[in-house]
């Protein structure tokens, strides 16, 4: 009776796992979905601590359990309650880094069970691959998403030095080797060998990651999920245990498909983000020099050329997050709207830090989806725009995308602002933005800037607009 109870819980871990997922895709249903989810993780996770048996025993150890809970969801609660929108992707970092150290926890206990109760060389073997897959894949997640996050806050920098990739494939070869040297021919000296995977692997997802650039550790991040996804799946086959498997299949699927769908956004293959150097840190080199004069845009003629245009396309990117700048963005929007203006909202795929960070941030000041233009929608809709407002955004608008081969960012598709009648330009200076590179935008004939703070300037000129 018990035991069918515990696989119900599992099923409805699944199911709400499944369903959850495919609520995550859509923004209005997102939130629930999250919710949905963590509710499924939250029954299986109950019903293993008080349902769970094996040779008549439950699991015991409840102080322990409770304690480890309680320590975890403090931690977690406070981390995500605190965490500004920006610092996102290092906590998603911090966290896929916690989840694949315990997936390699889960094969160190299982490896160290099995050799400590059973005869070396009677040891199965499937049981031996699946323990050393999830070792492996585990280490290599934690070790990776470690430097990914550390990158991310600042406190490691690039590092890369010439014939690197070349000790990386070795580096992996060597692991793959021992591990399998472990499982076929199961060795005296196992348990050495065991953990000389471990920092052989350790080592490898280290310098994995180390020369892969700044702006591509989202990608990086997005594989490094997946890979704690299949290693999560390798636990759940260890134990039998379906909403493990599930979980882990799910994670390791979706990690796949978003790092594919964010080569495609940037136009890039997998390959040349894991060892080109794109946003390296620096400026970018080797690309053409831009420059000549630009234009500046005075508040109360942004308002008017706003207040009586048709319509106005508004592109947010990094520096409206930074600003926190979406709340007045959304009172300019209803109020150019109540003067006929129509309004709707430009979405490159990588603006900002993170996977959708822009309909997250819109989202968060109520602003509707159907407002909500993705690029492809957007780049046929500017030629009929009279204003492109530009919040903060730079590199996803930036022409030598399309024009100079000799751009870092060549090949990313942009949001082609030039194809409307006018462009404002939003932003503190005439620095770059996160690939390091100059902006022809800027100094184009149609372009004013309209210099400050996002925040301040859109209530200034929310000011203007009122009083017209
Ligand atoms: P960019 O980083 O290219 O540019 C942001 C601009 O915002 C800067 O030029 C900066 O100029 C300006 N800015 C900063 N603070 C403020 C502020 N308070 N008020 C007004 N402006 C401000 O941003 P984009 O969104 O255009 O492009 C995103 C870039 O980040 C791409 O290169 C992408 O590949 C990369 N990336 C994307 C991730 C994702 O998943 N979305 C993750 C990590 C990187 P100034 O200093 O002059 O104000």
């Amino acid at each position: 009776m018990e035991l069918n109870l515990l696989v119900l819980c599992y099923l409805i871990g699944s199911v709400t796992f499944i369903v959850g997922l495919k609520m995550l895709s859509n923004p209005a249903s997102a939130r629930n979905g999250n919710i949905l989810a963590a509710a499924g993780m939250l029954i299986a996770i109950i019903g293993t601590i008080f349902l769970y048996e094996e040779n008549g025993q439950k699991l015991g150890n409840y102080t322990w359990i409770f304690a480890a809970l309680a320590i975890g969801s403090v931690a977690g609660t406070l981390m995500a309650k605190r965490v500004q929108m920006t610092a996102m992707p290092e906590m998603v970092s911090l966290f896929n880094g916690m989840g694949g150290a315990c997936a390699a926890l889960i094969s160190v206990i299982e490896f160290r069970h099995l050799v400590h109760t059973s005869d070396v060389a009677s040891i199965d073997q499937s049981s031996l691959l699946i323990i050393m897959l999830g070792l492996i894949i585990g280490t290599v997640s934690f070790a990776g998403s470690m430097i990914a996050w550390g990158k991310l806050n600042g406190s490691i920098k690039d590092f890369a030095f010439k014939g690197q990739h070349i000790i990386n494939i070795v580096l992996l070869l060597m692991t793959l080797l021992l591990a399998g040297h472990n499982i076929i021919n199961r060795p005296e000296q196992m348990e050495l060998f065991f953990y000389g995977v471990v920092a052989l692997a350790l080592v490898y997802g280290i310098f994995f990651v180390l020369p892969i650039g700044g702006a591509d550790m989202p990608v990086v991040i997005s594989l490094l999920n997946s890979f704690t996804g299949v290693a999560a799946a390798c636990g759940g086959f260890l134990y039998d245990n379906k909403v493990m498997l599930t979980g882990g299949i799910l994670v390791g699927a979706a990690g796949t498909l978003l790092t594919i769908l964010m080569c495609k956004a940037m136009n890039r293959s997998l390959q040349n983000v894991l060892i080109g150097s794109f946003g390296g840190g620096t400026t970018a080199g080797g690309a053409t020099q831009v420059g000549g004069t630009y234009k500046e845009v005075t508040l109360s003629d942004a308002a008017v050329v706003m207040s009586y245009a048709n319509k106005v396309m508004i592109v947010p990117g990094y520096g409206l997050a930074v600003a926190q700048a979406q709340h007045v963005c959304h009172e300019l929007e209803k109020t150019l709207e109540a003067k006929g203006v129509e309004v709707k909202y430009a979405i490159h795929p990588v603006a900002g830090r993170m996977p959708g960070h822009m309909n997250v941030l819109l989202a968060e000041a109520d602003v509707s989806y159907e407002k909500l233009l993705e690029m492809e929608l957007a780049n046929e809709e500017f030629k009929n725009t009279d204003v492109v407002l530009i919040l903060g955004a730079n590199d996803v608008v930036n022409p030598a995308a399309k024009s100079d081969p000799s751009s870092p960012i060549y090949g990313m598709p942009i949001l082609e602002v030039e194809e409307a009648k006018h462009v404002i330009v939003n932003k503190r200076s005439m620095k770059p933005g996160y690939a390091g590179i100059e902006n022809q935008l800027f100094f184009q004939p149609k372009t004013s800037m309209l210099f400050g703070d996002a925040k301040k300037a859109l209530q200034d000129l929310l000011a203007e607009v009122r009083n017209l």
